[in-house]
């Protein structure tokens, strides 16, 4: 059995990432769940959060904006939304989404634009969580 994961992580943007690593942590919609080498065929959607894995001994994050992960043969095939590695995140931008979501979220007049602005608050929140790990 293989002892590596192929991780790859695309969004309709870009190929974000393609390595080769050693357990991948994912956050999926009903929890954050862990894939190692030798893992079943799975398929689940993820919420907004930091995917992490190991490569050797550095562990890496990213932040994931939702999408869906398919676990298939060793490989992690990750489709977001957006995706950004932690080196790559604009924390000066991340801060100035989440003081506008907050000032959205405190003006809002109707559900929808709370929807929306609590939305984007939260990937202000995973972009700076994941930056503070990297
Ligand atoms: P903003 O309000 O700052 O645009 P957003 O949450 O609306 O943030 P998204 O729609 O999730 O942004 O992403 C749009 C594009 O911008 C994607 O390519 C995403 O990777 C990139 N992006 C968004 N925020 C950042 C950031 N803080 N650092 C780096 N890339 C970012």
């Amino acid at each position: 059995m293989a002892d590596k994961i192929f991780l790859e992580i695309v969004t309709p943007e870009k190929k974000v990432l393609s390595e080769t690593v050693d357990i991948v942590v994912a956050p999926g919609e009903m929890g954050e769940f862990g894939v190692l080498p030798g893992h079943i065929p799975f398929l689940c959607k993820l919420k907004v959060g930091e995917l992490r894995y190991r490569q050797g001994g550095a562990l890496q994050h990213v932040a994931v904006m939702g999408g869906y992960a398919e676990v298939l043969n060793n490989q992690v095939t990750i489709l977001a939304t957006a995706a950004e590695a932690a080196g790559d995140i604009d924390l000066v931008r991340a801060k100035a989404a989440r003081e506008r979501a907050e000032r959205r979220i405190a003006e809002s007049k109707d559900k929808l634009e709370f929807a929306r602005a609590q939305a984007a608050l939260q990937r202000a929140m995973a972009r700076l969580r994941t930056a503070e790990n990297k």
